[in-house]
């Protein structure tokens, strides 16, 4: 028996054959050119970029033809790298000014890239390393005239463990006989770790060297909730497993049949719950979990990783796909929340001290109001096709908000004179995310239709603690006393005015902190789709008197220690008493 521990990509229990694919990084090896041999060099990295852009291009019209258009962003990604210009010319002057190969060359620039995305903070911008390497790789391929190995398609079926499997291959997989996916490299936030959620593959990745073990045709099981692996169990190892699987397998098929009851309390009272979404894929499993609709569309996604900014053609065409898989519900899209400007192309490149007090989020839509219109115009213009709204990130005082509305109303008016339909009565709102928000939370309110609290931004700002550093995990604390009294004044001040107040941060999402959010009276939380049922399930089973009961409880404890342990002592309470 072999355990492997890896990365929680993507929950669900899986226990199968394993089928290790051939993914290793191709050997290559740096040899030295003659001068006279340059010019052959960079005509063989040239052709391969040629040859890799005509490969991408046949995959998106087969994907196309047989997924449906929805999943080919990624490829739009990968093929946006590719024309990223500096590719060739970086690697050109490598072989010229190194005299070596164009391989050599290609592993010099893969190896700058490295450096670059690693010195990131934000680990979802650091990860898009991967798809720069799945691209270089793709290109290696292209110049040793090989293909990388094809996942499976009719066979039976398997656990899929390989060095990388990129966004393209998980779009091709067959659910049918792909039972559940292990990589080497990769994370939480790659593309791959976002499709296989979406699609509901258990996966586990950043499984240092498996694919490398003569381990095919071994019974595997795969753990993709605690990132655990484990090759040819022993007895004790498999019926463990295997009867955690059928726990876990039975309460999400006894939780799915829930998906259509109402998110109402004994008492009646109706809570929104709904999903946080980044790809489309993702809005047509909050509807299967029944979401009623999205609280929060990261946008960020689309524009990261790639030569210059998406116009607002491309930002329509995604938008309105996000559109069509949550309609009829609402979708909420916030506009770019990117954090330093280092990965958005044509932009001055600043090296910051505090990137996350820099230049990031609205305060970069509103430093390049040209491109902050086309996404605002593709907004306005989905909102023509189906309920959505707009909320701005990271807002820190009113200016903000006036400037992003001014530049709001600039875009109807473009739109107006083209003659371009929208929604006129189109909802605005702000995230509530940095304290100075909290405090003048009341003059925002006057401006706004709806506040959505990013608990991850506002814990780490009002704490004071890096919400990526690992060793800080410990004080990072949703029920902080300073937490709790900027969440009940958030919802005041937002009641006071007659606005909605949603909260959209991952404290939405773990059901032990839903009886204090209800209590507190929030009208609207936005979650993971995967969090949707266990949140509505522990909802049903509560009253707004009891919730409101706990809420204040909460607030007579002077640390989060004390108030966390009141919280689960209730919370047990109740779930005994819901037995008895
Ligand atoms: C938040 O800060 O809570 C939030 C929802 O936004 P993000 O995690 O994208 O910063
Ligand atoms: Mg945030």
């Amino acid at each position: 028996m072999q355990r492997f521990t890896g990365i929680a990509a993507s929950p669900g229990i899986a226990v199968g054959k394993l089928r290790i694919i051939d993914r290793r990084r191709i050997a290559v090896t740096e040899l030295a050119v003659a001068p006279e041999a340059v010019a052959h060099e960079i005509r063989r990295l040239t052709d391969a970029v040629a040859a890799t852009r005509a490969e991408l291009e046949a995959l998106r019209s087969h994907l196309a033809e047989t997924t449906g258009d929805d999943h080919l962003f990624f490829i739009e990604t990968h093929l946006m790298i590719l024309a990223d210009e500096r590719l060739v010319s970086e690697t050109s002057a490598i072989i010229s000014s190194g005299l070596i190969n164009a391989e050599g060359a290609l592993l010099r620039t893969l190896g700058r890239y490295r450096e670059i995305f690693a010195g990131i903070d934000d680990p979802y911008l650091r990860e898009r390393i991967y798809d720069v390497e799945t691209v270089i790789e793709r290109v290696l391929h292209c110049m040793g005239g090989t293909a990388p190995e094809q996942l499976p398609r009719h066979e039976e079926r398997v656990v899929v463990a390989a060095h990388d499997i990129t966004p393209a291959d998980m779009l091709q997989i067959n659910r049918d006989n792909v039972l559940a996916i292990i990589t080497e490299i990769g994370g939480r936030t790659s593309h791959t770790a976002i499709l296989a959620r979406a699609l509901e593959l258990p996966a586990v990745a950043g499984v240092d060297g498996i694919a490398e073990l003569p381990l095919d045709g071994q019974q595997v099981i795969v753990d993709g909730t605690s990132g655990v692996v484990i090759v040819n169990p022993d007895d004790e190892a498999f019926r463990t497993f295997l009867s955690r699987k059928q726990h876990y397998d039975y309460l999400e098929s006894e939780l799915l049949k829930t998906a259509h009851l109402p998110a109402v309390t004994l008492d009646g009272r109706s809570l929104l719950l709904r999903g946080n979404v980044e790809i489309p894929e993702e809005g047509s499993s909050v509807l299967k979990h029944g979401g009623a609709g999205v609280g929060l569309y990261r946008t960020e996604i689309l524009f990261m990783n790639r030569a210059g900014l998406p116009d607002e053609e491309e930002q329509f065409g995604v938008y309105r796909s996000m559109q069509q898989a949550v309609a009829p519900h609402l979708l909420t899209i916030r506009t770019l929340d990117a954090g330093g400007d280092k990965l958005l192309d044509g932009m001055e490149t600043v090296v910051e001290q505090n990137p996350v007090l820099g230049m990031r989020a609205i305060r970069l839509s509103l430093s390049m109001p040209e491109e902050f219109k086309k996404q605002l115009r593709a907004i306005l213009r989905v909102s023509a096709t189906g309920p959505v709204r707009i909320m701005f990130p990271m807002i820190s005082g009113l200016e903000e908000v006036r400037s992003a509305r001014k530049l709001l109303e600039e875009a109807k008016s473009e739109l107006d004179r083209a003659g371009i339909p929208y929604d006129r009565q189109i909802q605005v709102g702000v995230m509530i995310e940095i304290p100075s928000a909290v405090t003048v939370a009341d003059l925002l309110a006057r401006e706004v239709d709806f506040f959505s609290v990013g608990t991850n931004d506002l814990i780490q700002y009002l704490l004071a603690i890096d919400r990526t550093n690992e060793q800080l995990s410990p004080l990072y604390q949703p029920l902080h006393p300073a937490v709790l009294r900027s969440l009940r004044q958030i919802v005041h001040t937002a009641h006071a005015a007659g606005i909605t107040a949603c909260l959209c941060g991952e404290m939405a999402g773990d059901p032990l902190y839903l009886p204090v959010l209800l209590g507190l009276g929030f009208d609207e939380l936005s979650m993971g789709a995967a969090s949707l049922l266990r949140v509505k399930q522990i909802l049903r089973r509560c009253s707004s008197q009891r919730a409101r009961q706990i809420a204040d409880g909460c607030f007579r404890f002077s640390t989060a220690a004390e108030a966390e342990l009141y919280l689960k002592q209730q919370m047990t309470l109740d779930v005994v008493e819901s037995f008895d």
